[in-house]
């Protein structure tokens, strides 16, 4: 899941962002997979930073032709991963990321063999295998579905 992208020019593996570091190219990248997983937890930063970062990840996501983004953010009654949480939660149920973002499942309310957990595969099959980490209806993670369909508030 860390190779999720290639490099048009030189076919290395490479992340999402505009420069490929090995060979220097700004060429989009081809992602692999249509599913994206994110780590908004990386490097500790702060629920703002989180959400500038995902903002940046989802328009950048639907320029690669990414489906699907499997959104870790962590959780916790206190620290900065219920600080993340919490902002990431408060901003999708805002329609803040409606532009890009069609459709979320928190992960609480997706769990493994749920009824939502089934919706949601007959939804996008390809989740299958990242849902496995669903299992306990991990509140640390949320399910984005990317599309052109604008959610109305
Ligand atoms: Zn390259």
């Amino acid at each position: 899941m860390t190779r999720s992208f290639e490099c048009p020019q030189c076919g290395n593996p490479r992340g999402m962002g505009d420069l490929c570091p090995q060979c220097g190219s700004d060429e989009l990248p081809v992602a692999l997979s249509d599913t994206l997983v994110l780590n908004l937890k990386f490097d500790s930063p702060s629920a703002e930073e989180a959400l500038e970062r995902l903002t940046v990840a989802l328009r950048r996501a639907s320029e690669v032709g990414i489906k699907a983004i499997i959104l870790i953010h962590g959780y916790g009654a206190s620290g900065e991963g219920g600080r993340i949480k919490w902002a990431v939660h408060n901003a999708l149920e805002n329609n803040y990321f409606a532009d890009r973002v069609d459709e979320y499942h928190f992960g609480e309310q997706t769990a493994y063999g749920s009824e939502a957990y089934h919706a949601l595969l007959r939804r996008r099959p390809s989740l299958k295998g990242y849902l496995k980490h669903f299992k306990e209806g991990n509140a640390g993670m949320t399910v984005l579905l990317l599309g052109s369909v604008s959610r109305i508030a």
